[in-house]
């Protein structure tokens, strides 16, 4: 029989009754949080741990010899299982938390389990050695070792994950996974103590003890902190399904955090790295470095023209601690190419006329305002010239309105190839046309113009028999001889094609010359 150890056991029993209140208040308060389950199969096998182990030490009756310790080995086996479980699920490690790994996780534990209560036909777990007292059950034959090896492999994976998990996060989930891998390790250290019979009892297994402490440390940081309602799994599933880019600097402006969208959008995989200078990372983006690389606080527009045209709606966000200490940025982005390209055709759709694709009359109106303004500045000339189709009328009535549609057009496309690439036109009205010409003298102009009236009457002579009689008829006047302001000026040119009419048409007036 053991020695009767009672001051040990009722430790023990204080520790295992406190992890069935523990696990019980989980259930009651947390039922629905994610990976509470984990936290309380940890809480019942450390009370089976703590309690049997404390009836084993007292020396209680048992049903059959060792019946104890077997219970024991319940609470021992399943414990780092359970402490894994919880650790993949505070983690989010995605690839390990489905339940086949959590059942295979605890294959092993089974076997030892069976191994254990077969003993005496085998001998395997304890080597053949009467089961005399406590000191028994620390050493024992090749499965025992091989339940010590598996529980600290089982643990070391835990802790890995913590860590790695700790490299990828920062502000307040790094405070919780440091707590969590301190609650893990102690009673690692303490257990990897006594098992080399370090410790000051060496015969008392305080292992159940500091995982209990640990469980209840876990309790606290759930109800107290809300540990697992803001595990990184609410991170994960937040900014990882985000159809915006996001990266996270620190103050340093190196990277802490980003997610797949932030990685496609900056080269695919492998193009970011944790840890990473932010220069780097936005090597792609060279005007983000040059422009914005400072800025703390700010909203912005990128647009790319290379490898497609793309438009960015960028925001650069500062992150503070609790105590207002800078942390570093966060960097936004959203992919706003649909909603500028639709945004930029409307533009387009609202300055041009729909049948011949050349400016319109309004967008004439703001260009010749600021063109004015500017030729006032700068001291140069600008040619204004209006032209407008001879007896259009006639046409559309002989041959119908559609092949009127079709000179139009024509015309608008041959006059767009005969002026130069400041010069702009614009559809003036039903068959009028008109020509901006930045410095370029009205004389120059009315030459340029007799080479229009001259290719138009050309180019018509194929169309339809009756169409060689098409000609134009154009107005010139000059900025700022004929006119200083907008109205003065189109009244000037039309005052000259009201003159080239007069004077029988498919003729070109500039600056009161005719041709
Ligand atoms: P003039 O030589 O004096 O300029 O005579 P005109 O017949 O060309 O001038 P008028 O102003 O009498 O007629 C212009 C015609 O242009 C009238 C209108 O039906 C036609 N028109 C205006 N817009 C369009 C259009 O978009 N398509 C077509 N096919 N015809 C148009
Ligand atoms: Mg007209
Ligand atoms: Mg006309």
């Amino acid at each position: 029989m053991p020695h009767p150890n009672t001051g040990i056991s009722a430790i023990l029993f204080t520790a295992g009754a406190l992890c069935l209140a523990g696990g019980f208040i989980a259930f009651q308060t947390r039922k629905n949080t994610p990976g509470i389950f984990s936290l309380i199969s940890l809480m019942l096998n450390l009370c089976l741990w703590d309690v049997s182990y404390g009836l084993f030490l007292a020396g209680a009756s048992q049903p059959y010899p060792n019946f104890w310790m077997y219970s024991a080995y319940i609470g021992v086996v399943f414990t780092p299982p359970s402490v894994l479980w919880f650790i993949i699920q505070i983690t989010g490690a995605k690839k390990w938390a489905a339940p086949s790994t959590i059942i295979s996780l605890c294959v092993t534990p089974i076997v030892i389990l069976a191994l254990l209560a077969t003993d005496s036909y085998h001998g395997l777990f304890f080597g053949r050695r009467q089961i005399e007292n406590a000191e028994m059950i620390l050493s024992g034959g090749p499965v025992f070792w091989v339940n010590v090896v598996y529980a600290y492999i089982l643990i070391l994976s835990g802790l890995i994950l913590l860590a790695r998990r700790f490299k990828l996060t920062s502000g307040m989930y790094r405070k919780q996974l440091a707590t969590v891998f301190l609650g893990v390790s102690v009673p690692l250290l303490g257990n990897f103590l006594f098992v080399l019979k370090l410790t000051p009892l060496p015969t008392i297994d305080h292992t159940p003890l500091l995982f209990t402490l640990t469980g209840i440390i876990f309790i606290y940081a759930l109800l107290r902190y809300r540990l697992l309602d803001v595990i990184p799994i609410a991170r994960d599933v937040l900014i990882e399904n985000m159809s915006d880019g996001v990266i996270v600097l620190d103050a340093q402006s190196r990277i802490v955090d980003f997610n797949p969208v932030a990685l496609q959008t900056l080269g695919g995989t492998g193009a970011l790295q944790i840890g990473q200078p932010a220069s780097e990372a936005f090597a792609p983006w060279p005007r983000l470095i040059t422009d914005f690389f400072e800025s703390v606080d700010l909203r912005t527009e990128l647009s790319f023209e290379q490898p497609r045209r793309t438009f960015y709606d960028l925001k650069i966000s500062p992150l503070y601690d609790s105590r207002s200490n800078f942390l570093g940025r966060l960097i936004v982005w959203r992919d706003i190419t649909p909603l500028k390209t639709a945004h930029i055709e409307l533009q387009e759709l609202a300055i041009r006329d729909p049948l011949t694709g050349l400016y319109n009359r309004r967008y004439l109106n703001d260009v010749l305002t600021r063109e004015l303004a500017h030729a006032a500045r700068e001291n140069y000339l600008i040619s204004l010239a209006i032209i407008d189709i001879d007896d259009f009328k006639l046409l559309n009535d002989s041959y119908g309105h559609a092949a009127g549609d079709n000179v139009l057009r024509n015309f608008a496309k041959q006059l767009l190839g005969q002026t130069r690439e400041i010069d702009t036109v614009y559809r003036y009205g039903g068959e009028e046309f008109l020509t901006l010409m930045p410095n370029c003298a009205s004389a120059h102009a009315a030459q340029i113009a007799e080479r229009w009236r001259h290719s138009f009457q050309k180019v018509n002579a194929i169309y339809k028999a009756a169409s060689n009689k098409i000609t134009i008829s154009c107005g010139i006047a000059e900025f700022p001889v004929n006119g200083k302001t907008i109205e003065e000026l189109i009244a000037a040119a039309d005052q000259f094609l009201y003159q080239a009419k007069a004077a029988g048409k498919n003729c070109v007036v500039a600056n009161a010359q005719t041709k």
